[in-house]
């Protein structure tokens, strides 16, 4: 170290605090970066590497970003999860003897990163904390930086539900000490792109004695000092807009675990991960950013209070009912910037004079708001009271920043005349100054006679009297002095000049000072009503949410849904509201869903892509829509109150985790056993098909009589397992239902149609049919089919393992040589008619509705006439 110039001896003591971070180090107009960092940063920033003699034997790797366009490359690498550490001089490099002083004044990372275009106005920027205290007993806290919110509580139980906790939250940072067990970091990691960060200090800082009143608990008093100490520490400056520590418990709402997030596509697809085709994605009706926000937290969250359910559906009601109210409210919301984030900048102290603009153009519609919120003839969620008009905040800026100041806060052009006196007498000076300019321009004229002659002003020079080359010998002698020579024309300046210059420029000077000294005390005096204009955010999101849930109900025809407590579901003419939007409209066909205590499990069949899954998924969806207190795709619904839902699908269609392993599905169904009660959901699609078709099969069954004996959650269970709808002989709580599928014009038609039974049992083979498979093909699969059924049966009885099906069939003799064999000698009628009288003896007439008879009928009739 001792051989390397001051400055890099410098950069590496700050860098020794800074490890696990990118140091931008200031020099000049730059920020540079040195040995490691500079080689990584090279490549992930597609930037060019040099090197620097820094006194060392070896030259040392550097690269920099102009300081200019810092901000781009920083959330580069933020947004690839990295941290940036940014190196400031701290004192007048002019002033500073030897190695000017540096110090880090912020460390950005993913989750206290507070504006990059992936931070969307939409989503919280949320990071998390984690306390391990006792074998399953954990501290969680999170908060947003930009909006200043801030959530905790406990979490005991499996580690699972951290993980899913933590997924849930979305965070993209964790803050844990350093003792911290690390498989669970791992299977976070292994789940979502976090960034893990250490933070050994839990102490709550005293400044921040406020925001955990009312939290007595010691664990989250700890968890909680982690994170404010780690935000403290990254970020060191004000945080007062961080609002009191709001305590949550995990009961208090529906619980979805990640998996089944993931799969019912809450807020993303499984497919491209955004937020495009979730159903997110289609109630997103909100206005304003922070509404935006808040419908991700509801869908998060839906609630199991059915006070709390039903005074959102009222409300909901009202506004759709109110068309023109709404449309009144809609168009105000326009007009409201984001409240929550603005709190958050002055907070921060990077807002100017245009976010006040913002600020207050928003407070301004309040009274209007609460005004149509006031019109409203229903109970209005304590919305009324809770939107605070902030008078005298607005009145000050309607007083103190005039309609288009400038970005910069540092060059004047923001204070309202008459707002300041100093300031008022200073623009006088500078008019003033202006006006005698102009009048001395006039009088020069007169006195040279040279009618070209100006007075101009450039930042170099100053002002000056322009006088062309051709009228230079007009000037009289002595008053002017030479200032600038350019190709056509001299620059002079005259005493006069010079005296009035002082003047104009100290006052533009001062000017410039007072207005940033204004700023700077107005930015205080907004401080002040920071927990004001949180809680009017948060009244005003939620009225959009509100308007965004009435919005979407009347647009796409939703229905209000009302609770009962017999554990029952009625839904008619239900729909999935995702597949219905992206289709062609008309073209969803709706579903009923009838289940009650007597029928608490639905077992569906049916071919593939005919829509069973589709089908489950209306339900939870229409469940989860209910609880967010929206109203629900259907015609008319009634519905329990869920406490939690569980989604699986089989490992063979698993593309949600990328690990299609058997083992994961076993896991996932364990836990949805292990916690589901009496009062969730359960949606199993294709369970058990991760495996060979017996054991397959076999787990299944035992999955559908757990939950049948021992749970009695609602259970949709779809499955190809055609051998399982006998199940509904046993198992009085389950009822058989398939999806119809016919032939219209010699195509394969799904209608998409749930009816009551099982699905022809082969129905594989009956597509195969209609899609016009050579005849000998279809009778020799259905001649295997029938061979393993029959072996199946006597499986399991003598646990013989099953074998290709021998060809010789001592009833057909059909075997696909012979039927060749035969077809090439007579290739008549004969055979044919043998195969049909063949089928005729299969069939079960008692397994049958007339229609299907008259069906198989017209097929084999078919058959004859071809
Ligand atoms: P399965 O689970 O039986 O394989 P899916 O539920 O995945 O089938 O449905 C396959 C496709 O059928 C869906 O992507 C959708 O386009 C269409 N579909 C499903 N249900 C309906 C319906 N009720 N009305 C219209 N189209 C539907």
């Amino acid at each position: 170290m001792a051989s390397y110039t001051p400055m890099i001896q410098q950069y590496l003591r700050v860098k020794a605090d800074y490890q696990d971070a990118f140091l931008f180090f200031r020099l000049g107009d730059f920020y540079e970066m040195f040995f490691d960092d500079a080689t990584k940063a090279s490549q992930e920033l597609e930037i060019t590497l040099t090197s620097r003699d820094g006194g060392g034997k070896e030259r040392i790797p550097m690269c920099g970003v102009p300081h200019h366009s810092a901000p781009n490359y920083i959330e580069q690498l933020i947004e690839k999860g990295y941290k940036v550490a940014i190196c400031e001089q701290v004192e007048d490099p002019k002033q500073a003897k030897g190695v000017v002083k540096r110090e880090v004044v912020q460390l950005i990372t993913p989750g206290t990163v507070m504006e990059t275009k992936g931070l969307t106005d939409k989503q919280n920027n949320f990071i998390t904390t984690l306390t391990h205290f006792r074998e399953d007993i954990f501290g969680l806290a999170y908060a947003d930086l930009s909006t200043g919110e801030l959530y905790t509580t406990m979490l005991t139980g499996p580690r699972q539900l951290l993980v899913n906790e933590v997924y849930s939250i979305g965070s993209k940072e964790i803050v844990v000490s350093e003792n911290f067990p690390a498989e669970i970091l791992h299977s976070l990691r292994e789940r979502m792109i976090i960034t893990c960060s250490y933070e050994e200090n839990s102490n709550i800082p005293s400044e921040f004695d406020k925001i955990t009143e009312g939290i007595v608990h010691d664990d989250l008093l700890v968890t909680i000092g982690r994170l404010l100490h780690y935000l403290k520490r990254t970020q060191k400056r004000s945080l007062e807009h961080i609002q009191a520590a709001k305590y949550y418990k995990l009961e208090q709402s529906m619980k979805i675990d990640l998996f089944s997030k993931k799969n019912l596509e809450l807020t993303e697809t499984i497919r491209s991960k955004g937020k495009k085709g979730s159903l997110l994605w289609l109630l997103d009706q909100t206005v304003t950013a922070m509404g935006g926000r808040l419908l991700k937290q509801w869908v998060d969250r839906p609630l199991i209070n059915q006070d709390e359910i039903e005074k959102r559906h009222q409300m909901v009601e009202t506004l759709i009912k109110e068309y023109f109210i709404r449309q009144e409210i809609r168009d105000l919301l326009k007009e409201v910037y984001d409240l929550e984030r603005l709190a958050g900048r002055v907070a921060f102290g990077n807002v100017n004079a245009r976010d006040l603009v913002q600020l207050r153009k928003s407070l301004s519609q309040i009274p209007l708001l609460k005004s149509l919120v006031e019109k409203l003839p229903t109970d209005n969620l304590c919305l009324y009271d809770q939107m605070d008009v902030c008078d005298e905040l607005t009145s000050l800026l309607h007083e103190s920043i005039i309609e288009q100041p400038s970005i910069s806060v540092k060059e004047g052009n923001m204070i309202k005349d008459g707002f300041h006196k100093e300031l008022d007498t200073y623009r006088d000076a500078r008019r003033n100054g202006k006006t005698w300019i102009a009048e001395l321009e006039k009088k020069e004229r007169d006195l040279t006679g040279i009618r070209s002659l100006k007075i101009g002003y450039n930042r170099i020079f100053g002002y000056y009297i322009e006088v062309t080359k051709a009228n230079i010998s007009s000037l009289p002698e002595g008053r002017y002095e030479r200032k600038q020579t350019l190709a056509n024309a001299e620059r002079y300046i005259t005493e006069e000049l010079k005296e009035k210059e002082t003047l104009i420029l100290e006052a533009e000077e001062k000017i410039i000072s007072l207005e940033y000294e204004l700023f700077l005390k107005l930015r205080e005096e907004v401080k002040v009503f920071i927990p004001r204009l949180q809680k009017l955010a948060k009244a005003v999101s939620e009225l959009d949410v509100l308007q965004c849930f009435a919005t979407i109900s009347e647009e796409r025809f939703y229905t209000r849904p009302t609770f009962n407590d017999e554990r029952k579901i009625y839904i008619s003419e239900g729909r999935h509201p995702v597949v219905e939007k992206v289709m062609d409209s008309n073209e969803y066909v709706p579903n009923d869903t009838w289940m009650d205590k007597e029928k608490e499990m639905l077992l569906i069949t049916g071919p593939n892509m005919s829509g069973k899954s589709t089908y489950m998924r209306q339900v939870a969806l229409s469940a989860i829509l209910a609880q967010i207190g929206c109203f629900v795709p259907a015609k008319e619904a009634s519905l329990p109150i869920f406490d939690q839902i569980f989604t699986r699908i089989g490992a063979a269609d698993d593309l949600v985790s990328g690990q299609s392993t058997f083992m994961v599905e076993m896991l996932e169904a364990r836990n949805a056993i292990v916690y589901a009660t009496q009062n969730s959901l359960i949606l199993f699609d294709e369970i058990g098909r991760g495996t060979s078709t017996y054991d397959g099969m076999a787990l299944a069954q035992a999955l559908i009589e757990y939950i049948h004996d021992k749970i009695g959650a609602k259970t949709l269970f779809s499955t190809h397992y055609h051998e399982l709808t006998s199940l509904e002989t046993d198992l009085h709580k389950l009822k058989n239902i398939h999806v119809s599928v016919v032939e219209q014009n010699g195509k394969v038609v799904f209608l998409h149609k749930m009816k009551d039974g099982a699905a022809d049992k082969s129905y594989g083979i009956h597509v195969a049919e209609l899609a016009e498979m050579p005849n000998e093909l279809i009778l020799r699969a259905q001649h295997i089919l029938q061979e393993l059924e029959n072996n199946s049966v006597n499986e399991k009885t003598e646990t013989s393992t099953t074998n290709a099906i021998e060809k010789e069939d001592p009833l057909t003799q059909l075997s696909l040589f012979e039927w060749k064999e035969e077809k090439r000698q007579t290739d008549g009628p004969l055979k044919t008619e043998k195969l049909v009288l063949e089928k005729l003896k299969q069939i079960n007439l008692l397994e049958m509705t007339p229609l299907e008879a008259i069906n198989k009928l017209y097929e084999l009739q078919k058959h004859l006439k071809k």
